[in-house]
């Protein structure tokens, strides 16, 4: 089961994975798209925005090299071509 929560006020996307037992739930994070034109994207990691951190990510990452956190990567961004 897949949650996605959205938290205006931090502007951070999470989606929320529940397995069976507690335990076997994990958040990963929605890496944070900077549009610069043509269809080119740079991304970065919402957490470390948020503490001031202009961390650029690999699209695909696994993990956020930096704090560490789950990284979830939605479809794929396109420019409509
Ligand atoms: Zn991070």
């Amino acid at each position: 089961m897949i949650m996605t929560e959205d938290s205006s006020n931090m502007h951070i996307r999470a989606v929320v994975s529940r397995g069976e037992k507690s335990y076997q739930s994990s958040i990963r994070v929605v890496p944070v798209a900077h549009d610069y034109g043509d269809g080119y994207y740079k991304y970065s990691c919402p957490i470390c925005g948020h503490f001031g951190l202009r961390l650029q990510l690999t699209n695909g990452e696994e993990r956020c090299p930096c704090c560490g956190v789950n990284l979830y990567w939605d479809k794929p961004q396109s420019n409509g071509v």
